[in-house]
């Protein structure tokens, strides 16, 4: 599967989602694309909750997103990690 396959099945089983009025973990929720770690690993450990994870896992191994949680993997570089204050 190549990354834009990989992205629309991704998107069409979130928008089947959608449709069904059923909420995944990451759905309007900040701590996915947090500048802060312990936002983001709270996120990363959401992510196994989420009934759309082994698409999600598919489509990041294909994309490789370098910021944000992604199926249970914080992507972001340390060196752009904000310290809890
Ligand atoms: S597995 Fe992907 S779609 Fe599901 S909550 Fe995590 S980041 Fe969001």
């Amino acid at each position: 599967m190549n990354a834009a396959a990989a992205a629309e099945r991704l998107t069409a089983a979130l928008a089947d989602l959608e449709d069904k009025g059923i909420r995944w973990p990451c759905k309007g929720r900040p701590e996915w694309t947090s500048e802060s770690a312990e936002d983001r690993e709270y996120a990363a450990a959401g992510c196994r909750f989420c009934p759309v994870f082994d698409l999600c896992a598919a489509m990041a191994d294909e994309t490789k997103p370098t910021a944000c949680v992604y199926a249970g993997v914080d992507r972001t570089p340390k060196t752009r990690t904000k310290k809890a204050s």
